[in-house]
């Protein structure tokens, strides 16, 4: 079977393989899509009423929290950044903040985002050390600096001129995991699949290839409407795991990991930023839903973009599947949501005002094997 960029494997209802060009792949994966969508407890009314926080999955605490202040008038920024700073400041949450796992030379470098809605305002800091919190800081940025991304030293320097300490976010934990990585480091290593750099310890207790990715990854994204139809975003990270330093991945970008306007929705990722760069995904999703298209709708038009900008043999596997995964969460003005994935199997935490719950993501591939 021939590996590479333009030919698909898909399996049919009898479970035959079918191979399919990219188009017909593309096409067949929209069909998917319509088929399965978003598999969701929520009525319709649910899901189109005011105020809405929605959060990638580990952000079930922020959501929460950014609700409760939205429910006593609070800042819909304000809120989603104090919703993520529970996670950022959490050491046994490694995909975020302080523990979150480090760059390859065993230092954790931090990338997040903001934008506020009503004032049009954003903020960014990519690989900040040794500041627990990325998102006050990257508010800061945007409340009290023209420039919208700072960073490495200049980032520090400004958080430290902000009265931010300095502290080691290594936790012993996250130095376990850097360790055992480097042990397994060898000659044949690269710096172009990333997956070639995680450790058999981890490969193993992951199991699939597909969930190493996904677990190898790790950030989270919380927008939030209230009920004035007002819009804001976060998007904080470690990054990915044992990244070259001074790697940037789509968190800190405006318009990739993160786009909020505040006429139309919000939309913010997670999963492997460099898909995202390429494809100013969060920008394009919000235009989507500025068009007319639904949350759901514009996230899912975007990850079929994705599928389609995806050609590098080496995110490919033998069969020509994709092998990361990414993920969408996407809300409008009138309090519409939807979460969309890559894979099947993505989840999201969403507060309707009523109930802080786990949602499943719609998605456009399935593993078939
Ligand atoms: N999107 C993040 C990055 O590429 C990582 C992740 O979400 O797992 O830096």
């Amino acid at each position: 079977m021939q590996t590479g960029s333009i030919h698909k494997v898909k399996t049919d209802l009898n479970g035959s393989m079918l191979i399919m060009n990219r188009r017909e792949f593309v096409q067949s994966s929209a069909a998917a899509v319509a088929a399965v969508k978003s598999v969701s407890l929520a009525s319709a009314e649910e899901r189109s009423s005011l105020p809405v926080v929605i959060s990638s999955r580990n952000g079930i605490r922020a959501t929460e929290k950014a609700m409760e202040i939205l429910k006593q008038g609070g800042d819909t920024l304000d809120a989603v950044i104090e919703g993520v700073n529970i996670v950022e400041l959490d050491p046994d949450d490694r995909s975020v903040g302080y523990g979150g796992i480090p760059n390859e030379e065993g230092t954790v470098q931090l990338d997040a985002s903001v934008m506020h809605g009503p004032t049009r305002g954003a903020g960014a800091v990519s690989c900040l050390e040794g500041i627990k919190t990325p998102s006050k800081v990257a508010k800061l940025v945007m409340e009290r600096t023209d420039h919208v991304l700072l960073t490495g030293a200049g980032a520090l320097k400004f958080a430290l001129s902000m009265g931010f300490k300095y502290e080691n976010l290594l936790t012993d934990s996250s130095r376990e995991t850097w360790l055992k990585w480097k042990k397994d480091l060898n000659s044949q290593d690269n710096w172009i699949n990333p997956q070639d750099r995680i450790p058999t310890a981890l490969i193993s207790r992951a199991g699939q290839d597909i969930r190493d990715a996904v677990e190898m990854h790790g950030t989270i994204n919380c927008n939030a409407v209230n009920e004035k139809g007002e819009i804001s975003g976060v998007t904080t990270t470690s990054g990915l795991p044992f990244k070259i330093p001074g790697r940037v991945g789509d968190s800190p970008i405006i318009g990739a990991g993160l786009y909020v306007d505040n006429e139309v929705g919000a939309c913010g990722s997670t999963g492997r930023g460099e898909a995202n760069l390429k494809t100013c995904a969060s920008f394009m999703a919000v235009e989507f839903m500025k068009q007319g298209l639904s949350p759901e709708e514009a996230a899912i038009r975007v990850m079929k973009r994705i599928i389609e900008n995806t050609t590098e043999p080496y995110l490919l596997d033998s069969k020509g599947k994709i092998k990361f995964n990414l993920n969408f969460y996407a809300l409008n003005k009138k309090g519409e949501y939807a979460g969309v994935c890559l894979y099947k199997g993505g989840s999201y935490a969403i507060h309707n005002g009523r109930e802080n719950r786990i949602e499943e993501s719609a998605y456009l591939l399935e593993k078939t094997d």
